[in-house]
């Protein structure tokens, strides 16, 4: 039988199938393959025991779950948008094959935000809603059917909300950020909740924002710029010091945003020192 891990912990794993949950044991050399076996894995399994894995498609770090079809970066009017993390997870969801949405939730307070968040719709989907009038929520939900997702974004957003006004789960405003202070000495475990066709991980204090990727690669994660890259003159361009720049021409004409093009030099510019740091030691 092939199913879906659900959920893991030191006693063993729920494998989900046909939307009955088995318990399961994995056969001792699985749990030594890389990271052993993770929420979100597909597996073969007979009698309670897990016998093989298959490949994943993709698998985050924080928390440590597999096979993402989408992020959902939550952001609101309040508290105010962190640009740098929501650069950070389109980098992020872009380098791991991940599709990525942008929310904006309590929209219903500020419609300026929603200009300025609508600047990311030449990179990703961006929706407007609201937890709390339920404003945008079947369009979301639309975007998402039969996928596997997972909230990220700031603390207080409205990421709980925003799923249990999804789902009509209840889960307890607050419960996120308490579980990230614990998180710290005590070992939570991510799961999977299935709801009207969409698999949610819910998972203590998600952040995907270490960007682990490669100098030279960074440029082509941000999908604005790698459509313009080949009018560069330079092959292999950075868009930072190199002259006749195609994507440095289209920011200082207005075209490409100014503020996300500065971010991305300083995004560029702290892997470069991390680098450097790297190769003294
Ligand atoms: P989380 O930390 O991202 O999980 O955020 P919560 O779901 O705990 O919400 C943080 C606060 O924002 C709570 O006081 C919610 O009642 C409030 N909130 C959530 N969604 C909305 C919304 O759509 N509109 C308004 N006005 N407030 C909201
Ligand atoms: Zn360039």
């Amino acid at each position: 039988m092939i199913g879906k891990i659900v959920k893991a912990s030191s006693n063993g794993y729920a494998v989900r199938l046909n939307g009955v949950d088995y318990s399961c044991t994995a056969r001792g050399k699985l749990k030594l393959t890389k990271y052993g076996l993770i929420v979100g894995d597909t597996v073969e399994f007979d009698n309670g025991v897990i016998k093989r894995v298959f490949e994943r498609k993709n698998q985050l770090v924080r928390p440590r779950v597999s096979n993402i079809d989408s992020v959902i970066i939550v952001v609101a009017p309040t508290p105010k948008p962190d640009y740098y993390l929501i650069d950070k997870v389109l980098i992020s969801a872009e380098n791991l094959n991940i599709e990525a949405i942008i929310v904006i939730n309590k929209s219903e307070l500020d419609k300026k935000i929603v200009n300025e968040i609508n600047q990311y719709k030449s990179v990703c989907k961006v929706v407007s809603v609201s937890a709390k009038t339920g404003e945008g929520l079947e369009e979301l939900k639309s975007l998402i059917q039969d996928r596997t997702v997972v909230f990220a974004g700031q603390s207080a957003v409205g990421k709980t909300s925003l799923v249990n006004a999804l789902f009509g789960v209840d889960l307890k405003v607050g419960e996120l950020s308490e579980k990230i202070e614990r998180g710290k000495h005590t070992t939570t475990y991510s799961q999977i909740f299935e709801k009207d066709g969409v698999c949610v991980i819910d998972s203590p204090g998600f952040a995907m924002i270490d960007v682990e990727v490669d100098m030279n690669a960074l440029s082509s994660l941000y999908l604005e710029y790698k459509e313009l890259a080949v009018n560069c003159k330079f092959r292999g361009c950075t868009h930072t010091d190199e002259p006749e720049c195609a994507v440095k021409l289209a920011v200082e004409n207005g075209k490409l945003s100014k503020e996300r093009y500065g971010r991305y030099v300083e995004i560029y510019n702290e892997i470069k020192n991390r680098r450097k740091d790297y190769d003294k030691n």
